[in-house]
């Protein structure tokens, strides 16, 4: 049974950039740029950035925030007919996690090929021999999403490159 979109285009760009908002704040903290909120009749119920690096806890990933959130929000377990939108694709874990939920729509900017598990590697998302599938739709302010990323890590990079210099500069003491 194929699933449907119940947003329109322009609530998928407000809700993602309540996502992208999220993700600023994990690069704030040097986290990864990752953000996601849960949104449920039209209403924000759960917030969520990276937190990894922060907590050194590998579950913490910017969904995993965000459904439990949201689930105490509600105060189940359920989402069902809830949104999730996350600026990166889902790995295993929170595209697992979202199937537990029962969230019913993923929504997600840019593609993870090197992780991704609602679409790129594997689809765990709609994948109809579990007994709950969403409808998932990639690419929503997808340019925005992946620039976050990119900048981040170049950023990361000079910044390791400057360090470099710095530590084979001759006048420095070992
Ligand atoms: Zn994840």
């Amino acid at each position: 049974m194929e699933k449907t979109s119940t947003l329109t285009k322009v609530q998928k760009e407000v809700f993602m950039n309540e996502a992208i908002l999220e993700a600023r704040k994990a690069q704030m903290l040097q986290e990864v740029p990752i953000g996601a909120i849960v949104v449920l009749d039209g209403q924000i119920i759960g917030r969520g950035h990276n937190l990894r690096e922060t907590t050194q806890d590998a579950t913490m990933h910017a969904e995993m925030i965000a459904i439990k959130e949201a689930c105490q929000r509600v105060g189940s377990w359920r989402l069902e007919q809830a949104q999730l939108f996350v600026t990166l694709e889902p790995c295993p874990m929170c595209a697992g996690a979202s199937m537990l939920a029962r969230i019913d729509e993923i929504y997600f900017g840019a593609f993870d090929p090197k992780g991704g598990a609602s679409g790129s590697l594997l689809n765990l998302s709609t994948d109809e021999r579990f007994n709950h599938w969403s409808y998932v739709e990639a690419g929503v302010l997808g340019e925005t999403c992946g620039a976050l990323l990119t900048d981040f890590f170049r950023e990361l990079r000079q910044r390791k490159k400057k360090l470099k210099k710095t530590s084979n500069s001759p006048e420095l003491p070992l």
